[in-house]
């Protein structure tokens, strides 16, 4: 499988197996469902929680994320407001990441899907 179509399927979040079925049944936006996810593959039928609490090491990559969008919201708010008072910094971030929250937990389960998954695929 192209590498491209890995990253395809991440970004537009479909099965690891089959690159064809949506993982999640409903848009990013839809905020009350934004967090259902189908149960098997819509296409394939695999299995999207692999065993009970798969996703709970999905908090580790959402760390991740956050963090990395910390430093870069921080890096950009320093040099476009040339070193502004904290608040600003604060209002930027946490305005960021509300108006980013169901991406971030659906990038944060997709990501670790597709990374941490595959090891109970391969058998
Ligand atoms: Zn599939």
């Amino acid at each position: 499988m192209p590498e491209s179509s890995k990253l395809k399927a991440v970004l537009n979040g479909k099965c690891p197996r089959c690159k064809e079925g949506d993982m999640f049944k409903f848009g990013a936006y839809n905020l009350r469902n934004f967090d259902k996810m189908y149960d098997n593959c819509p296409k394939c039928s695999l299995r999207y929680e692999p065993e009970p609490g798969f996703y709970y090491g999905a908090m580790y990559v959402n760390y991740a994320f956050s963090v990395a969008l910390f430093v870069i919201l921080g890096t950009v708010v320093f040099y476009v407001f040339d070193n502004p008072d904290i608040w600003v910094y604060a209002s930027t971030i946490f305005g960021t990441v509300i108006l980013i929250t169901p991406l971030l937990f659906r990038y944060s389960r997709i990501v670790y899907l597709h990374v941490f998954g595959r090891f109970k695929y391969q058998s």
